[in-house]
């Protein structure tokens, strides 16, 4: 109950073309005490961050196959003045599209077809993370708070480079999954650039160097690249 009446300040912006699908996601949010508005496209989903703050939603649902403008599209255009939670819903599934939503800045993947209570658990779980006065994120000995663009080691602040701090919130992202060299050159440096695999190899050199025994949580993937993972070594 009281959980509800908390939901009732939310406002959830569903974005999905889908007309039967959005009724019946509406209606369960709306049965679980959530303020809802509707896109049935990207333009009109992007409409409504084109108004005031006021009028803009506290999480965000966000179908990815749109017509006209995709979710991609949406979810950048809104990361472009908003940090507002967004759940990408999606029957999409290959790793590249999830890598993609992710580092658009989606903070989570529920892929169609999904258990409703599930899509209300990710929410509840969402709102919480939003709601806790700390948004540190904890990887073992390291939490990164990425409002404040800051990455602590036992509680202190690592002092990192902007680009050692955008490799190593990239590595946290995308845990346990092994990215390339080229992905990394891609997402951190951009595509335009004309550096070489050098420039990823010198940059987690750095921050193996800053991370001392927690290095051991970026693991070489031989002659293809990197995977950050969480590990024990108090046993070394
Ligand atoms: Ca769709």
């Amino acid at each position: 109950m009281e959980e509800r009446a908390m939901n009732r300040n939310v406002r959830i912006l569903l974005v999905e073309d889908e007309e039967r699908l959005r009724g019946t996601i509406q209606e369960y949010l709306r049965m679980n005490g959530y303020q809802t508005l509707e896109a049935s496209s990207g333009a009109e989903a992007l409409r409504i961050f084109a108004s005031g703050e006021a009028e803009w939603p506290d999480l965000v649902l966000l179908d990815l196959m749109l017509p006209a403008v995709s979710g991609f599209d949406v979810l950048s255009r809104i990361r472009e003045k908003s940090n507002v939670p967004v759940i990408i819903l999606t029957a999409r599934c290959s790793e590249e599209d999830q890598l993609r939503g992710f580092s658009l800045g989606a903070d989570d993947y529920l892929m169609k077809p999904f258990l409703l209570s599930v899509l209300q658990a990710r929410i509840e779980a969402l709102l919480r993370r939003m709601r806790e006065p700390n948004r540190r994120r904890t990887y073992g000995v390291l939490s990164i708070d990425e409002k404040a663009h800051k990455i602590f080691m036992n509680g202190s602040l690592l002092p990192l480079t902007p680009r050692e701090y955008e490799v190593l919130r990239y590595f946290m992202r995308n845990e346990q999954i092994v990215l390339t060299r080229d992905h990394l050159l891609d997402e951190i440096w951009g595509i335009d650039y004309s550096g070489t695999d050098r420039s990823v190899d010198t940059i987690v050199k750095q921050i193996r160097l800053k991370l001392g025994r927690a290095a051991k949580y970026i693991d070489t993937i031989y002659g293809i690249g990197y995977r950050f993972e969480v590990k024990d070594y108090e046993d070394d």
